[in-house]
């Protein structure tokens, strides 16, 4: 197999990044058609749509789902009851989950709105179980059967069976008669190997029945066949984990293909997030390559139009198609994952959206691969759309050609296809999903999302007031019409924020591109890095120390010059005598000096990210966010300072000229702790320079390379060196700092000892001002899970918070509080989960958990765990061979018997878990809140009862719902604590700068000279 066949984004990103407009010129070139073939096609597509419409008649269900859009809040809350209903195990809350559900919204407005009077007299029923829950919640529990049954019902319209015996059953069915299948077995996102293994058993099997009934001879294409998702059969199908993810795939794919070739019928391996892509294609281009597959024409793979590489794609296959000699099965599809590609590459920041924003792009791009397929040699097509304009227009094209195959999901398009079907003109084949009510629900979700979505075409199909005309409009005018390709409505990744450019993210599914990230990374650990006293700009010597890795104490990352008494009296001397000059500097100039800081980062990325692996041990990613932050802090504050620090005028008498101001308040001491070496770091010293302060920094012991390295980067940016002083030190030199006298205030993140130290040592000298101190501290972070969350998806959340930076972040999760009615299943499932995480350097593109700090965390997280019964500890995840040369810590699940027994922060990979009981989610708030810490707290469910209950009563600084309660981005999710926490404000956040400044009042008489010439000037 040649490489480039895999090298599919480097052998083309090129080309494609240049050419965009042209990329979509040749999209249009391609779907384009004359006049006279416009028209045929138009009179086609109203042919089928007329069919589609005409078969509406007999379906309630696309009526129901057109009258309770996603537009609705009530079509909103029957998404949430259909999303969770059927998972609830306790009759406690799925009774509160209908009694809110149903008690949502307003019924009455859609009383009689529909033309279908089984959707009316749905209403009817709903109105009266409103009306009545509203009266009597305890009535909700009369409802459950029937919503349980109204669950079903929606479940089969779109799920063709529980198990393969009911679906191939209901195939036989007489109005499916004619139609070809293919199965797919229900469920993806595989979180642990037992789920991935049985769903390889659950395909087997199916292969086994579906080969039962195939005809042995001919093509594998006039049989039933299977659908494939590859996220069901690894449960870390993950771009960082595509070492070992890729080979087991190939293993359990090149399985079932085996067993498929042996039954004669077809496989296609479906599409599933862009960022999987890559990983796929290595999937399918192995075992595409396998002899033993040879005479076979069942293999193939989906291919998503909406993806801008889609044309590439399909050359792609048709590469591998010719020199595996394999012909491959391509199923041309838009795509269902276009909402979860533009919130995902807003979040990670990517240059560009890996899939179209206009709609008509993607039927464009849609009917370009479709022209593309028909001529492209070693390639089956299928045509999986229910769009009738899209169909008739692939007719169209492939009327010279013999019938191509077209293909529906189950429960949808239904009506298009029949006719051309009997006619001869072409061949239709239904996605027939299989599975039960525990797998259904993530699909049944995508579906009702599908139907329900404004700009999708059988959502407007049900809508009896688009015409037909409207409705078959042509993508290729309305694309040529639009102003520009892209959607103005949707921010770009680098446009999120108003008021700042946002930090770059890396793609790190671009395989290519992380190799060669990697490599640059590398370079920078050869160099020795040094880290000295930096004070006025100049480097002072000190005694100096060898820093050790974290991850192999054998390694020398490089030496640091302490910093001692002298260099700290220096460092005040020069701070006082430039202090004055930089706090009445205009504050658009400090806050350029952050914004070329931003860009200095972001130009040095490789090696900030460098220091963060070896130096602090942390992830690829993990370093990648951190660096991210710094540049956010940077812009952010720069904004901020120029919002805050503009005067004011104020009102007051003619002659009074009346002014209020922010202003400086002098030197600041910042005192930053290991976890975040740059993020907390230059966050501190950021907002305090741009506010006009001085800023002598202490930096941890642990990291002061980084420290070095990001001062001299604010002396490159043009902060004066006067204003900036990096002293590496020990607790000593810190105790000396912030005992001095000409400190005008204090920033310190770290314990909550050190906190107290420092607060006390600011109130010794009763001859000294007060000044503020900003402490950031630690917590005993909670998150609650109730029965109605998604057991996957809270999982998931729970091993980020958890075990990220081996659970050194304050904000990390330490103690998971669950509903006792699915701790067992949530319990089995976690430790599972756990027991795929990988521990090792944090180098390596595949480590989730790196060291901890130092050999001195270490001891003190193994020496809590060693003390604990052991019966207590859950799960302890398996260290690797060379943990020796490192501090790791193997990140472990610890039973307690009650929330109280977690007395103390435990700093590292540690998860406590607790349960508690239905109806007490407010005493168990309350009992978190009782340990007197207030940082972070998550939350896990559907219920917007339970979201508010929490909101009222919890005390913590940043309260996370349905998500990781780590990562908190700047300007968005200001950070900080109260109670034992921290004293904010909260860094990040709109109020953080004023801390650092003090405030002035201005007023001058401005009659002092005689007379008031403004009024005199003024007055007519
Ligand atoms: C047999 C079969 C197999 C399938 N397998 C897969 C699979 O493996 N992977 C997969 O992802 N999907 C798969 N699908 C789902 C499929 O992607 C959707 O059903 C399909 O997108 C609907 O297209 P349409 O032509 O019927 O509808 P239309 O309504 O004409 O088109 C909907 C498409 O437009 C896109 N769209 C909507 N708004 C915008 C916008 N603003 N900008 C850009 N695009 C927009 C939607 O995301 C969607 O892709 C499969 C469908 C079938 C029928």
């Amino acid at each position: 197999m040649p490489s480039a066949l895999f090298d599919l984004r480097s052998a083309t990103a090129t080309e494609v990044d240049a050419a965009v407009p042209a990329q979509t010129a040749q999209l249009l070139a391609d779907a384009a058609l004359d006049e006279q073939s416009s028209a045929a096609v138009q009179r086609q597509a109203a042919v089928l749509v007329q069919a589609q419409r005409a078969a509406l008649e007999h379906r309630w269900i696309d009526r129901f789902l057109q009258q309770y859009g996603l537009h609705t809040a009530e079509g909103l809350a029957l998404l949430t009851l259909a999303e969770a209903y059927l998972r609830v195990p306790d009759a406690p809350t799925a009774t509160r989950l209908i009694a809110e559900k149903l008690t949502d919204g307003n019924w009455r407005s859609h009383r009689g709105a529909s033309d279908d009077w089984r959707v009316n007299a749905l209403t009817r029923l709903l109105i009266v179980a409103r009306t009545a829950i509203a009266a009597a919640p305890e009535l909700a529990h009369l409802a459950r059967p029937w919503v349980a049954l109204a669950l079903q019902m929606l479940g089969r319209q779109f799920v063709f069976g529980r198990d393969m015996q009911g679906a191939l059953a209901r195939a036989r069915r007489r109005e499916l008669r004619g139609f070809l299948f293919s199965y797919d077995m229900l469920g993806e996102s595989a979180r642990t190997d037992a789920d991935a293994e049985r769903y390889l058993r659950a395909y087997q099997a199916a292969i086994a029945a579906v080969g039962a009934r195939a005809a042995r001879g001919g093509s594998s294409g006039r049989n039933d066949g299977i659908s494939v998702k590859l996220s069901a059969l690894n449960c870390r199908y993950e771009p960082l984990q595509r070492a070992h993810a890729v080979p087991e795939l190939i293993a359990s794919v090149r399985q079932l293909a085996l067993a498929a070739r042996a039954q004669n019928i077809g496989l296609t391996i479906d599409a599933e997030e862009t960022e999987r892509l890559e990983m796929s294609l290595a999937v399918i281009a192995a075992v595409a390559s396998d002899a033993r597959l040879e005479g076979w024409d069942g293999f193939g793979l989906a291919i998503q139009a909406y993806q801008r590489r889609a044309p590439e794609l399909i050359d792609w296959a048709q590469g591998l198609a010719r020199h595996t000699g394999l012909p491959l099965n391509v199923r041309l599809v838009k795509g269902a994952y276009w909402d979860l590609e533009i919130e995902r590459a807003q979040e990670r920041a990517l240059e560009d959206f890996p899939v179209y924003t206009r709609k008509s792009v993607t039927d464009v791009s849609y009917l370009a691969c479709a022209h593309r397929l028909l001529h492209a040699p070693g390639l089956i097509p299928a045509f999986a759309t229910h769009n009738a304009r899209t169909a008739a227009s692939i007719l169209h094209w492939a009327r010279e050609r013999g019938a191509p195959e077209f293909q529906r999901l189950h429960g949808m398009g239904v009506g298009l296809y029949e006719g051309p079907m009997r006619e001869g003109a072409l061949r239709c084949r239904i996605y027939a999903p299989v599975g039960g009510y525990a797998e259904l629900l993530p699909y049944l979700v995508r579906r009702i999302l599908e139907n329900g979505a404004n700009a999708g075409f059988v959502h407007q199909l049900g809508n009896p007031a688009v015409s037909d005309e409207r409705l078959l409009g042509d993508p290729v005018t309305q694309l040529q019409r639009a102003r520009s390709q892209e959607n103005e409505a949707i921010v770009a990744p680098k446009n999120l924020f108003p008021d700042r450019a946002n930090s770059a993210g890396i793609d790190f599914s671009d395989a290519a591109a992380t190799e060669a990230l990697l490599a640059r990374m590398a370079l920078h650990w050869q160099r020795p890095q040094r880290a000295a006293p930096l004070i006025g700009g100049r480097e002072a010597e000190g005694v100096t120390s060898r820093l050790l890795d974290p991850a192999d104490s054998a390694r020398i990352v490089g030496t640091v010059a302490q910093a001692g008494l002298v260099e700290l009296a220096q460092a005040f001397e020069i701070a006082q005598r430039e202090q004055p000059r930089w706090g009445t500097l205009a504050v658009e100039a400090r806050a350029q000096c952050l914004e070329r800081m931003a860009g200095i980062i972001e130009r040095e990325r490789d090696e900030f990210m460098a220091l963060a692996v070896r130096e602090a041990g942390k992830s690829l990613a993990d370093a990648l966010a951190e660096v991210r932050e710094a540049v956010d802090f940077c812009r952010y504050y720069a904004g901020q300072a120029r919002r805050l620090m503009a005067p004011q005028p104020l009102p007051g008498p003619t002659g009074e000229h009346n002014e209020w101001r922010w202003a400086a308040r002098g030197i600041f001491a910042c005192i930053s702790p290991w976890n975040f070496p740059l993020a907390i770091f230059l966050g501190q010293i950021s907002a305090a320079l741009v506010t006009g302060n001085a800023v002598l920094a202490k930096p941890a012991p642990q990291t002061p390379l980084m420290a070095h390295r990001a001062v001299r980067a604010l002396l490159e940016a043009g902060v004066p060196p006067g204003v900036i002083a990096c002293l590496p030190g020990d607790d000593a030199l810190g105790a000396a700092l912030v005992a001095d006298r000409r400190l005008a205030g204090v920033v310190f993140t770290g314990s909550n000892a050190t906190a107290r130290r420092i607060a006390q040592a600011l109130l010794a000298d009763e001859s000294r001002p007060l000044v503020p101190l900003i402490a950031e501290t630690g917590g005993l972070n909670a998150m609650i899970v109730d029965s109605t969350a998604l057991l996957e998806r809270a999982v998931g959340d729970v091993l980020a918070s958890a075990f990220q930076s081996a659970g050194q972040r304050c904000s990390a999760l330490r103690l998971l509080c669950v509903q006792e009615d699915i701790a067992p299943a949530l319990l089995a499932m976690l430790s599972g989960a756990m027991a795929k995480l990988r521990i090792g350097d944090p180098a390596a593109l595949d480590t989730d958990v790196g060291p901890v700090i130092d050999a001195e965390a270490r001891r003190g997280l193994e020496d809590y765990i060693a003390s604990l019964p052991p019966q207590q500890v859950l799960y302890r995840c398996p260290l690797p061979a060379q943990a020796g040369t490192g501090h790791f810590v193997a990140p472990t699940l610890v039973r307690l018997a009650q929330i109280e027994d977690l007395r103390r922060e435990v700093f590292g990979p540690v998860l406590h878990v607790a349960c508690w009981r239905a109806g007490e989610l407010e005493r168990t708030v309350d009992r978190i809140n009782a340990s007197g810490y207030g940082l972070t707290m998550g939350l896990q469910t559907r219920l917007t009862a339970h979201i508010e209950q929490v909101r009222a009563r919890a005390r913590v600084g940043n309260l996370y719902v349905n998500r990781s309660m780590i990562g908190a981005v700047v300007g968005s999710q200001p950070f900080g604590g109260e109670g034992l926490s921290g004293t904010g404000p909260k860094a990040g956040g709109p109020n953080y700068l004023t801390r650092f400044m003090t405030e002035r009042a201005l007023s001058i008489d401005t009659t002092a000279a005689g007379g008031n010439v403004q009024l005199l000037r003024e007055a007519d």
